[in-house]
């Protein structure tokens, strides 16, 4: 690293903006994404976010590029953006997506339900009292598909504008981490200019204990820097997913008693949007289409049945549960698993209730 200053300092001095503003620079928060703290240096000093990368390390000009391949850090770029925020590598790598595509759970990014939906050039859901007290910094983790709540300020997160929009859509830099931005030329006809701050909108509190301690767990899961084996970490996601397949395609009301009202609510009308589509030989995908407003809070319930059936302590009780649950739904299983075509056979979790490893031969 030291051997390298000189070099740093040369190119800092060959920006077009002075090098020593860098030290003025706001530091970016713990989760924050990488281009949201661009957009925050942007906005600092005024600078365009082509300038602002620039300033901070990013060697290319990427135009409106930038959000969308921002996900991934080339190593040309990795020594600058040390130099100039002072962290580390994993904590670098840690504000760009790279990590979350590439880890054990990428066989569980299937679909929009799965994971990760997109970088900074997509949308995102967002905790508005977070977006508030940060001044505008959006964390990585708001992207993730699998992420429901904030545990802070236990609230589901927003991921829809009041005006029907996607949050973030429309990247427009430091001012769409701010409100929703409307309509540009071209984009989603038949929404009006929509002025909407994210910090004001509504969102619902997060009362049920088992939701906080299912996205607790998968984001253990994602987070744990623990060693653990390919193997394991592999099994565990494979049990997840396919635990979050059943859920999504026998699931019933009766699987999320007792969970908060919206979503309850939301897992409901995800069930009747899916039996009111159920074709023979239909595409699941389609099938499990829900309410741009409810994606997340779908995703709650999926992962409320999910967790207690791949990472319960009694494994063999929850897929009772969960087999007695949805029996009136069971008949159609195998033409699930057919769908799914498992190469590893049902999950750990259906085989302790003594199921036959493939009951659709
Ligand atoms: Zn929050
Ligand atoms: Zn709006």
């Amino acid at each position: 690293m030291i051997a390298g200053r000189d070099e740093h300092r040369d190119r800092a001095s060959q920006s077009p903006r002075s090098p020593q503003w860098f030290g003025f620079c706001p530091r970016p928060l713990p989760g924050e994404s990488l281009l949201s703290w661009i957009d925050q240096v942007s906005a600092t000093f005024g600078f365009t976010r082509d300038d602002a990368a620039e300033l901070v390390g990013i060697s290319r000009r990427w135009g409106d590029r930038l959000s969308r391949d921002l996900y991934m850090l080339s190593r040309d770029d990795l020594p600058h953006l040390m130099f100039r925020t002072g962290l580390g590598e994993l904590d670098l790598r840690m504000m760009t997506a790279e990590w979350l595509v590439m880890g054990p759970w990428a066989g569980c990014l299937r679909g929009r339900y799965y994971g990760i939906q997109g970088f900074d050039m997509m949308s995102s859901a967002a905790c508005p009292d977070c977006v508030a007290e940060s001044d505008g910094r959006w964390q990585l983790l708001w992207k993730s598909g699998f992420n429901v709540l904030c545990a802070k300020h236990r609230c589901y997160l927003a991921s829809v504008c009041v005006c029907g929009r996607r949050l973030h859509r429309v990247d427009r830099g430091e001012i769409s981490r701010f409100r929703c931005v409307g309509i540009t030329a071209g984009q989603s006809r038949g929404f009006g200019p929509c002025d909407q701050k994210v910090a004001d909108l509504p969102v619902a509190r997060v009362e049920d204990p088992r939701v906080v301690q299912a996205h607790a767990q998968v984001f253990g899961l994602i987070t744990s820097r623990k060693q653990r084996t390919d193997q394991q970490n592999e099994r565990v996601w494979s049990d997840l997913a396919w635990a979050i397949h059943l859920t999504a395609e026998l699931g019933t009301a009766e699987l999320v008693e007792g969970t908060d009202p919206c979503v309850a609510e939301a897992f409901d009308r995800f069930c009747h949007r899916r039996e009111s589509t159920r074709t023979r030989h239909g595409d699941v995908n389609a099938r499990l289409k829900a309410d741009e407003q409810d994606e997340r809070l779908v995703m709650a319930a999926f992962l409320r049945v999910a967790t207690a059936l791949a990472l319960s302590d009694d494994q063999g009780a929850q897929a009772m549960w969960f087999c007695d649950t949805v029996s009136p739904q069971w008949k159609s299983a195998p033409q699930v698993f057919i769908h799914l075509d498992p190469k590893g056979g049902l999950p750990q979790v259906f085989r302790a209730l003594g199921m036959p490893n493939r009951p659709w031969r």
